[in-house]
């Protein structure tokens, strides 16, 4: 066991903070990574602020980030797929337990045993897991991803998890040239999932709340930009919709999507508000829409996703920030005042 440089959360209300916490010596299958960028998620928020309380209670102190990017250090004897001076990417999942039904289909997301990054139950050291606002992190190989070389890589952080979570719904619902596409909500995910969706051929449209939005929502991919506060605009579009990629964190009515959906058009839930939504039935059963959830993706899919990245030149639009300004950020998280991610410089957390 080591101690690393971390930033982390006492208690639901308390600002983050410069720390010390334990980190394991990489076992035979694991990989030692110098964290350089960070990405802030807004559900390091929901989480250090004890928001998801009834589904996944924060055990502080938290020390949040998925979005993490950085040099392999060190490997254990037998890790085969990275080598010290190695770029590695880590997103969501640290763990799963590699043999349930959906870890054979390399979907460890819905394994009943996954560890998340943070805040998860930590088998080696006890406690629970610590994420990327740290200097270091050890991983198993298995969940560690390559990252393209071509790639700025204060934008690549951001992939790890707004990338993914965007990309694996978009694929799985079909996502291609000739289906009208709906984006709602201009945050992280928003911007990444334009991005896909227009890389895929699709036509797409943002619904975003804040106007002052439009000109960045068209120069990210977007054909069309309707402000979701005007219903006239909302109407023009009503029943025209393939798909629509819901990722806003806070509580909105969903029943003015649905509604814009086609016959078996389906919305997919990526947002995770804090309290629960209201669906009327009849936008659901007029029109046989359906609507689901999606959580992150899969490491083949992550590393997939990566891959399509670097072949085509993507990455998040960030904002880099030293560590110093995390609890500033997390303000203006909730003020949808991001364009489109805080990507810390991880470099910051030395001066501590
Ligand atoms: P973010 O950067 O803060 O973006 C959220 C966007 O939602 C804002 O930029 C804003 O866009 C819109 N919004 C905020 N408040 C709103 C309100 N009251 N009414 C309507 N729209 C509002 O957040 P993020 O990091 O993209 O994360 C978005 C959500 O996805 C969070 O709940 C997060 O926890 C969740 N998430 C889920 C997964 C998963 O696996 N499913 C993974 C990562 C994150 P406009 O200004 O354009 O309106
Ligand atoms: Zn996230």
């Amino acid at each position: 066991m080591y101690k690393a440089k971390a930033y982390s959360a006492a208690n639901a209300t308390s600002p983050l903070a410069s720390n010390t916490i334990p980190r394991r010596e990489p076992t035979e299958q694991d990989v030692q990574i110098e964290i350089l960028f960070c990405g802030i998620c807004h559900s390091d928020l929901h989480t250090v602020r004890d928001e998801w309380h009834s589904v996944m209670p924060t055990v502080y102190p938290c020390v949040p980030g998925h979005e993490i990017v950085g040099k392999v250090t060190k490997v254990g004897s037998g890790v085969t797929r990275f080598k010290p001076g190695d770029l590695a990417g880590v997103g969501c999942l640290v763990d799963s337990d590699h043999t349930c039904p959906s870890c054979r289909d390399g979907l460890e997301q819905f394994c009943p045993e996954m560890t998340l990054t943070y805040n998860s139950p930590d088998k080696h050291l006890g406690g629970v897991t610590y994420g990327g606002y740290s200097d270091s992190i050890v991983v198993d190989e298995h969940f560690v991803l390559h990252v393209p070389a071509n790639l700025n890589l204060a934008g690549v952080a951001p992939l790890l998890c707004a990338g993914i979570t965007t990309y694996s719904p978009l694929r799985h619902w079909g996502v291609t040239t000739g289906k009208k596409v709906g984006v709602v909500g201009l945050g992280g995910l928003g911007h990444m999932g334009v991005k896909f969706a227009r890389a895929f051929g699709a036509h797409v449209v943002v619904f975003t709340t804040s106007p002052g939005k439009k000109a960045d929502a068209l120069r990210l991919g977007a054909h069309e930009v309707v402000i979701s506060s005007n219903a006239e605009e909302m109407q023009k579009h009503a029943g025209s919709f393939d798909f629509i990629l819901d990722t806003v964190s806070a509580d909105h009515d969903i029943n003015a999507y649905i509604n814009l959906l086609t016959r078996d058009g389906n919305l997919t839930l990526v947002g995770a508000p804090e309290k629960p939504l209201a669906v009327s039935a009849f936008g659901l059963l007029f029109g046989r829409r359906s609507l689901s959830g999606s959580p992150i993706g899969g490491i083949a899919e992550t590393q997939e996703m990566l891959d399509f990245c670097g072949k085509h030149g993507i990455t998040a639009d960030v904002e880099i920030i030293p560590i110093q300004k995390v609890n500033e950020a997390y303000e203006r998280l909730v003020k949808a005042d991001v364009k489109y991610r805080f990507s810390i410089d991880m470099a910051s957390l030395k001066s501590e």
